[in-house]
């Protein structure tokens, strides 16, 4: 008998579960379907270079199609709902979609409508977002003309995809602005709801002291209420606020709207409760989620997705096979972190231990919460590595989906 597999979302996720199952077994015993609502699948993590002019929008772009191996059925549509009852997927073409197993992917989608003002008035004049393709877009032409005066780069609340990116913005700014001879004339101010730079003790203490370094202030545990664009303000929910000439501000992310249509699938936010380890839905045994989509306590970032991939095939196998699901999955994410003038930090954790300093992938590689020209070129490099291994579902040498524990001071320090 042929199972069928339907993949929800044709992002970093769901082509690389689509790959690796398609090596896996042969189109007569398992059809793998993959649904988008689009035909353009965009590197994200290229999105925080556009605001700096080192990359455009064109060139961290591919037809989604075109990355997934052959033998796969991609269909162009938006998915309406799921009914995890009859095990079917309904698109808003009208068609259903039957299936034995599905895998959501379907990532995280931006809520700006949610905070009070954030589009309003000043909405892509001089408040942004670099999360989308034409907020970058937008906000490279902003910063172009930029004369002086005060940038906060704001948080609005989290989750939000890849923790780590406003700071870099933060560091990049500061770079940008300093080769343009006026960073004298430019306050950069980072806008936290957290009580640090970041969320993990020793990675947090290191990336304050950078923001310290590079001057630019840190206002934290600021909920932020309302943007308000024509006055240049934020303004938080106990009544503090900080005012800005231009503002950039990541919105609240929730899960994809069709899920709070799919009775039984989501939670409140419209993620997917998810076991953290097998990374089957709560839901149903025959659903497993990739990415950003699952509630599990993992960040949302495109190597935590790339490291849960080898679980999720694992399991979907397990399962079609009849066979015990693996508990695979250790919360391991890692990333690098611009800093600006040609550097970058790596970081590397999981569920259990926070970023600490050493080496990755063990005592030789590369230097972990430290400035370096070496991560700052894997950081380049790292597109190439997307576009031809990590999507189409190859193993990276030398670099294992658990987090390595070899070349890790655990005491946290040098
Ligand atoms: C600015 C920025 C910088 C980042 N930097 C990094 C980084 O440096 N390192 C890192 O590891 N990660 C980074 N990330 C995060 C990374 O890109 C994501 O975590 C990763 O892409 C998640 O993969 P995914 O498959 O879960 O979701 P996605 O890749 O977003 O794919 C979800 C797919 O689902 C589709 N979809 C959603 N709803 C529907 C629907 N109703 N019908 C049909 N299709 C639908 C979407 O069109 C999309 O293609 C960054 C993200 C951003 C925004």
């Amino acid at each position: 008998m042929t199972n069928r597999v339907v993949i929800l979302g044709g992002g970093t996720g769901g082509t690389l579960t689509a790959n690796r199952l398609r090596r896996l077994y042969e189109p007569s015993d398992v059809t793998i379907t993959v649904v988008d609502q689009d035909d353009r699948h965009v590197y994200q993590p290229g999105l925080l270079f556009v605001p700096f002019g080192l990359t455009h929008p064109e060139d961290i772009v591919r037809p989604r199609r075109r990355q997934l191996h052959r033998g796969i059925d991609f269909v162009e549509s938006a998915i309406d709902h799921v009914d995890i009852e009859a095990d079917n997927v309904h698109l808003v073409d009208g068609t259903t979609l039957p299936y034995d197993v599905l895998v959501v992917a379907t990532g995280a989608v931006l809520v700006p409508e949610e905070t009070e003002g954030l589009t309003g008035p000043g909405w892509m004049e001089k408040v942004f977002t670099f999360y989308t393709s034409e907020g970058a877009t937008a906000l490279e032409a902003a910063f172009a003309a930029f004369d002086g005066g005060r940038i906060v780069i704001n948080v609005v609340d989290l989750p939000i995809k890849c923790p780590v990116a406003p700071l870099e913005l933060c560091f990049l700014a500061d770079w940008y602005f300093t080769e343009r001879g006026m960073r004298d004339r430019v306050e950069l101010t980072y806008v936290t709801p957290l009580d640090g730079a970041f969320t993990k003790p020793v990675a947090s203490e290191h990336l304050r002291g950078m923001l310290a370094e590079k001057g630019v202030e840190l206002v934290t545990e600021f909920n932020t209420g309302e943007v308000d664009g024509a006055g240049g303000r934020l303004v938080s929910y106990d009544g503090r606020e900080v005012p800005f000439d231009l503002a950039v501000v990541v919105p609240l992310h929730g899960g994809a709207p069709y899920v709070a249509r799919s009775p039984g699938l989501g939670d409140d936010l419209n993620f997917v409760p998810t076991d953290e380890h097998t990374l089957q839905a709560k839901a149903a045994p025959n659903i497993f989620v990739i990415g950003d989509a699952a509630n599990v306590p993992a960040s949302k970032a495109g190597s935590v997705t790339h490291f849960e991939g080898e679980t999720v095939v694992e399991n979907v196998r397990r399962f079609l096979e009849g066979e015990p699901l693996r508990a695979g999955f250790d919360g391991h994410a890692n990333c690098f972190i611009e800093t600006g003038f040609h550097k970058a930090l790596l970081i590397d954790f999981n569920y259990d231990t926070e970023p600490l300093t050493g080496h990755y992938p063990n005592g030789f590689g590369l230097p972990l919460l430290k400035e370096s020209g070496l991560n700052h070129l894997g950081k380049l490099m790292f597109q190439w590595f997307y576009w031809h291994s990590l999507l189409p579902g190859r193993d990276i040498p030398g670099i294992g989906s658990t987090m390595p524990t070899t070349g890790k001071h655990l005491s946290g320090k040098d």
